[in-house]
């Protein structure tokens, strides 16, 4: 798996509802279930929504997700044309690691600031041309 693919896994994965801090193991078996699924056309946001979809009750998260994504359906067709795939997150050092969302750290407050004119999704989007 590419490096920029692997830490956007692993982003998503970390960024799910956890109860309590997943194991490496359980974390690295979602990671490449996650790249799987990419790999069969499942956008991060679709994956996503599935993946919090109906927790209620759910005693290990981690045995609903990792079942929920080595069963998933096929992508929707319609839904990865709105929306596509986001390309990793690019190897700008201002990213802030542990956020999910394209923003750079501002040096002077230190907090989020401008979008990343690399990897925002605005910028992406402004590339790509007309759909
Ligand atoms: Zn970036």
């Amino acid at each position: 798996m590419l490096e920029g693919r692997r830490a956007a896994a692993v982003e998503l994965v970390m960024s799910l509802p956890w109860q309590h801090q997943p194991s490496t193991v359980q974390r690295k078996r979602l990671i490449d279930l996650v790249d799987t699924a990419w790999t069969a056309g499942w956008t991060s946001e679709a994956l996503r929504a599935e993946l919090v979809a109906e927790l209620n009750g759910v005693r290990s998260l981690y045995a609903v997700w990792a079942s929920r994504l080595r069963d998933l359906p096929p992508p929707r067709v319609g839904e990865t044309r709105s929306a596509p795939a986001l390309p990793p997150r690019c190897d700008d050092p201002r990213h802030d690691p542990y956020a999910h969302h394209r923003l750079l750290i501002d040096p002077d407050t230190d907090r989020p600031g401008r979008k990343c004119p690399n990897c925002h999704p605005d910028f992406i989007s402004a590339k790509g041309g007309p759909r």
